[in-house]
């Protein structure tokens, strides 16, 4: 990729809150996601990981455009999103794709893995041999040969099945994938194939992914980059090896913490940390209830600091 054309992807300020109750007099927002930022290059991966209710998913659908955003700005290829012609929004589609978590919801139970896989190629208008051609070029990539053409889900591992999924995902060549949770329905060894298929993917087609996982070890694994969620909230992004080296959120520390005994990235010295400090205060850092390292200042939120090309949202950085 020339160094002149612009960033895959650019998000600015993201923000998304849910109603959650609503009652004559009263309505009451949850924030799922609030003021996120980051980019991803071409040929690039950015992992973005937090625990369940973080807002991950959230991101991934707002960044598809699958549910609309309360504020924020989304750039792709350096055009406004939300300012598509009807041309850029067709071309948009063609170039994003997803994996869900779950293949066995997440493919029709109905086809064989050709229509799957054919389905993109119909609905963007290539005639019946381009796409037998695609079809099987696009399994092929998946590390599946063209024998499972003619099963059905059912007759699939689940690691057969997510490798259906990125046929599916991967076959009108698109540009970025967002990936939920791809590995998570998996056992550890398959998972394992499967970061190494997305690796293979980024190496050889130049596509670029936004891979979500509340693992921080499975992030660490593929990642150029890494975004660390907390209740909607940026705690800290930069270069992955850099954060996997020097963490430096208490909240990150934390998920290094908790990688496998035997991994070498696990931090050795840390004492165990419990799941809750402290009362929640309204106006606080929003890790305050949980954060080991809290003060008195930390009743305010911090401001982001830069250090580094590392953003972090503490006020001890
Ligand atoms: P994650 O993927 O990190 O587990 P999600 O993005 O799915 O988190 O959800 C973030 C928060 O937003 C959760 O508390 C979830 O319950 C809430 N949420 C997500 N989608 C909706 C929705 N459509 N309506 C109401 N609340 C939602
Ligand atoms: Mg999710």
């Amino acid at each position: 990729m020339d160094s002149h054309s612009p960033t895959l992807l650019k998000v600015e300020n993201l923000s998304k809150k849910f109603l959650v109750k609503k009652s004559l007099f009263k309505k009451e927002y949850f924030k799922a996601v609030d003021n996120v930022s980051f980019s991803i290059e071409h040929n690039h991966v950015l992992g973005i990981v937090g625990e369940s209710g973080s807002g991950k998913s959230t991101i991934g659908r707002l960044v598809l455009k699958l549910i609309e955003k309360d504020e924020g700005k989304i750039y792709f290829e350096g055009k406004d999103v939300y300012k598509f012609s009807a041309e850029e929004e067709k071309l948009f589609r063609k170039e994003t794709s997803v994996v869900f978590q779950d293949p066995r919801t997440s493919l029709n139970p109905r086809f064989k893995v050709f229509q799957i896989v054919e389905e993109p190629l119909i609905v963007h208008g290539f005639n019946k041999k381009e796409r037998e051609k695609k079809v099987v070029e696009a399994v092929e990539d998946a590390g599946l040969d063209s024998s499972f053409l003619d099963r059905y889900p059912s007759d699939l591992s689940g690691g057969q099945r997510q490798r259906v999924a990125i046929a599916r995902a991967v076959v009108l060549k698109p540009k970025l994938i967002i990936a939920d949770e791809p590995t998570s329905a998996l056992d550890v060894s398959v998972q394992l194939q499967i970061i190494n298929l997305i690796k293979r993917l980024k190496k050889e087609k130049g596509i670029s992914f936004l891979f979500i996982s509340h693992d921080l070890n499975v992030v660490g694994m593929l990642s150029d980059r890494i975004l660390v969620l907390y209740r909607g909230k940026v705690m800290e992004k930069g270069d992955a090896r850099s954060i996997l080296k020097n963490p430096l959120h208490p909240y990150t520390k934390i998920l290094l913490e908790s990688l496998p005994p035997d991994h070498p990235k696990r931090r050795k010295n840390l004492s165990s940390i419990p799941e809750i400090y402290r009362e929640e205060i309204k106006g606080s850092c929003v890790f305050y209830s949980r954060c080991p390292k809290a003060t008195e200042e930390c009743k305010k939120e911090p401001a982001y600091r830069i250090t580094d090309s590392r953003e972090v949202y503490c006020h001890f950085v």
